[in-house]
């Protein structure tokens, strides 16, 4: 295993975590978080497919990131609940889960040796998106966190904003007779957007892929509004002036055919960049995401009290330079595989 070895400040030496070729490692506690090869204990802060990978042989995640777990691993895997708060002695460290507000069952990593205090924040976002615990901040002195958003140009409206325009796009293409196809990533922003539709106005349709998540868990993803999964033999009536939430995946496919005539949306924090929605080729985009924006990484590093800031993913080098000039002692690792703007994640 090779070790990816970390600058530190002269005289300091840090020991509790390393970011290695597998992910983040923990030595004296023997495991990783979020790995990116299969390992033997694996820490898993939320189901996506970034974070959450296959053929590791013990999983440690929150209690509701479990259905998705087996659903994307499989029903096999070795994996043990943990509720948030709760405190886990593994070998020389103390392990705990705290809400990170991003998708349900979600969480940030706290990892100490009564010396050091680690933060892995995974994913997050400080809005109550009304299914995911929301975000806590968690005091550390280190505090590794995403920059996905981490340029001054993402400043999220209030969601209730953007779902105002979401269904008064779907009541505008009843009055044109259109049925309205929503993309969002099946895991997560799609429950999140089925939560926002007004029920008033009908009833919504899902892809398999969103279908499958929510049947996962039907504990957790409970909805006023009727929902009902496409199947080959749902007569393309019944689709008539609903709305339809799909994967982007989806998009372009034949298996749009069916809702003619219709119009299409996506909903995503990339949306905030002029030109994303004609590089897409969709006919509406609506800007909400499952990330922090700007002020609201700011802000979750300024919660966490750490003197050592590790910005990962993102707009790493502008948001960690940023960070330096505030005054904290910041730097850039890599604990993630390649992400562009077109990775499902952040959809
Ligand atoms: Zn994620
Ligand atoms: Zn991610």
């Amino acid at each position: 295993m090779l070790w990816r070895n970390v600058q530190v400040k002269k005289g300091e030496t840090m020991s509790l975590l390393k970011f290695t070729d597998y992910g983040i490692y923990c030595e004296k506690g023997d495991f990783f978080i979020d790995p990116l090869k299969p390992v033997k204990k694996a820490l898993i802060t939320h189901g996506h497919s970034d974070h959450a990978r296959p053929n590791s042989k013990y999983y440690l995640a929150h209690h509701d990131s479990i259905p998705v777990l087996k659903l994307r691993l499989g029903s096999h895997i070795k994996v043990q609940g943990i509720s948030y708060a709760e405190v886990k002695q593994i070998n020389n460290v103390k392990v705990s889960f705290h809400p990170a507000g991003h998708i349900l069952g979600s969480s940030q990593i706290k990892v100490t040796d009564g010396k050091e205090t680690w933060v892995i924040s995974g994913d997050y976002k400080l809005e109550d998106d009304g299914i995911s615990t929301p975000f806590e901040p968690v005091k550390c002195t280190h505090f590794i966190t995403e920059s996905t958003f981490g340029l001054p140009v993402y400043n999220w409206e209030n969601q209730e904003v953007i779902f105002n325009k979401i269904n008064h796009w779907w009541q505008k293409n009843q009055q044109e007779g259109k049925t309205s196809v929503l993309f969002a990533y099946a895991l997560g922003k799609a429950q999140r957007l089925i939560k926002g539709l007004d029920k008033s106005l009908g009833e919504v349709f899902l892809h398999g892929a969103v279908w499958n998540v929510v049947e996962s868990d039907k504990k957790n993803y409970k909805f006023d509004i009727n929902i009902h999964p496409i199947t080959k033999d749902t007569p393309p009536a019944k689709f008539k002036q609903q709305i339809i939430v799909a994967p982007p995946s989806a998009f372009g496919s034949p298996w749009m055919r069916k809702f003619n005539p219709y119009t299409t949306g996506i909903a995503s924090g990339w949306m905030a960049i002029r030109g994303m929605k004609r590089r897409r080729a969709v006919d509406t985009g609506f800007v909400m995401s499952d990330h922090a924006d700007w002020k609201g990484l700011l802000k979750a590093v300024k919660e966490s009290e750490a003197e050592n800031i590790f910005v990962t993913h993102g707009y790493t080098d502008i948001f960690s330079k940023y960070l330096q000039e505030q005054g904290y002692n910041s730097q850039v690792v890599a604990t993630h595989s390649i992400r562009t703007d077109t990775d499902q994640d952040d959809l």
